[in-house]
């Protein structure tokens, strides 16, 4: 209702800061042909050669240029508004998302802890908690960490160990890793393709990048999970595609979904929680190595695959990889001093 109102406002205030602006284009026309008008007269009578025969058009096109400059600024300052006042929603939804998502874990520890500590509970059963209670751990370890990154993302301080890895070797690795920390059936998930292309990458942030993908693929998939990754190269670039069978995205979403703070509900799974941080941390670190990632399904429970590009170092922009390559040496500079002193 709130937010309605608060839309409502903006759309009324662009309306009539429009109308104002076209109102004063309106009377400038009036006031400047009617003044031309009375001074040729005046002039006529006076001395008609001094008259200059066309009107001025410098000072014409001058008003037009600060009156047209002026509503461009009118609706770049409203555009702004209007980014900010979504925003605002979005991040309203986040801090009630974050909320449950970090107050359930605990009170499924809390509970958990209680039952041990008053019951005498078989070992069997002590295992069940204890194993449920790791995962607990892990779901709020991982809210933290998203909310802590959001914070260095802003920053853009988001990767700073950047090594030349083989990506032949190296992306297997990523993945086999987020298979193994989300105990993810071995048969559930498929490797295909290899590539001799070499890439400048921060281990641990591309770690985020397939942990969230993975992340994704069990979250919204309402059957049993079944990734696959496809792994190529073109001249300039290494390619991961991530195919999943979940639910898929509705192109209408498929730009959004990279948004901060964005969530798109989905009626076949209602009950899936997050905080619309992941994909916006995965955009993030993709670009940050000079790459980038988009999303394609053909729509509701058609599954969906998202597409990696990461630049080769032998063949891309090295300027820029080079820089990152850089910046990782005198990080490790500073960090060797500081660890001598
Ligand atoms: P979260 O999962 O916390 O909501 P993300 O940024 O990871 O945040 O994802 C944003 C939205 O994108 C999700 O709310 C979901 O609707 C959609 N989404 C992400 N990954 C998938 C996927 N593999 N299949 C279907 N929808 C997805």
């Amino acid at each position: 209702m709130k937010k309605s109102r608060s839309q409502g406002l903006l759309v009324s205030a662009f309306v009539l800061a429009q109308l104002a602006w076209m109102g004063l284009l309106g009377l400038w026309i009036y006031w400047y042909v009617s003044n031309y008008l009375i001074f040729k007269q005046v002039g006529d009578r006076l001395s008609p050669r001094i008259v200059i025969n066309s009107p001025n058009v410098f000072i014409f096109v001058n008003g037009i240029v600060l009156i047209v400059a002026i509503a461009v600024a009118i609706f770049f300052f409203f555009r702004h508004l209007s980014i900010q006042l979504k925003l605002t929603n979005l991040y309203d939804n986040f801090i009630a998302n974050v909320t449950h998502e970090l107050k359930s874990p605990l009170s499924s520890i809390q509970m958990y802890l209680e039952t041990l500590d008053l019951k005498d509970v078989p070992a069997e059963k002590r295992k069940e908690f204890l194993g449920l209670m790791m995962k607990d751990a892990q779901r709020l370890k991982k809210n933290v960490n998203s909310i802590l990154e959001v914070t260095r993302l802003e920053q853009k301080n988001i990767a700073h160990n950047f090594q030349v890895y083989n990506t032949g070797t190296v992306i297997p690795q990523l993945m086999n890793d987020s298979v193994e920390q989300f105990r993810i059936n071995n048969s559930s998930v498929k490797f295909e393709g290899t590539t001799s292309g070499k890439c400048v990458i921060d281990k641990d942030a591309m770690q985020i990048v397939f942990d969230n993908l993975t992340d994704n693929a069990i979250k919204y998939s309402t059957q049993q999970v079944e990734i696959l990754v496809k792994l190529y190269q073109t001249r300039k670039r290494i390619v991961i595609e991530f195919y999943d069978k979940g639910i898929g995205i509705e192109s209408k979403n498929q730009k959004k979904i990279f948004n901060k703070f964005q969530r798109i509900n989905n009626n076949n799974i209602p009950n899936v929680k997050g905080t619309g941080l992941g994909l916006f941390w995965v955009k993030e670190i993709i670009k940050f190595h000079g790459g980038k990632i988009s999303v394609v399904s053909e729509g509701n429970d058609k599954g969906s695959c998202f597409r990696v590009e990461l630049p080769i170092y032998q063949t891309s922009r090295k300027f820029y990889i080079n820089s990152l390559l850089r910046k990782a040496a005198r990080k490790e500079k500073i960090m060797e001093t500081t660890d001598g002193d």
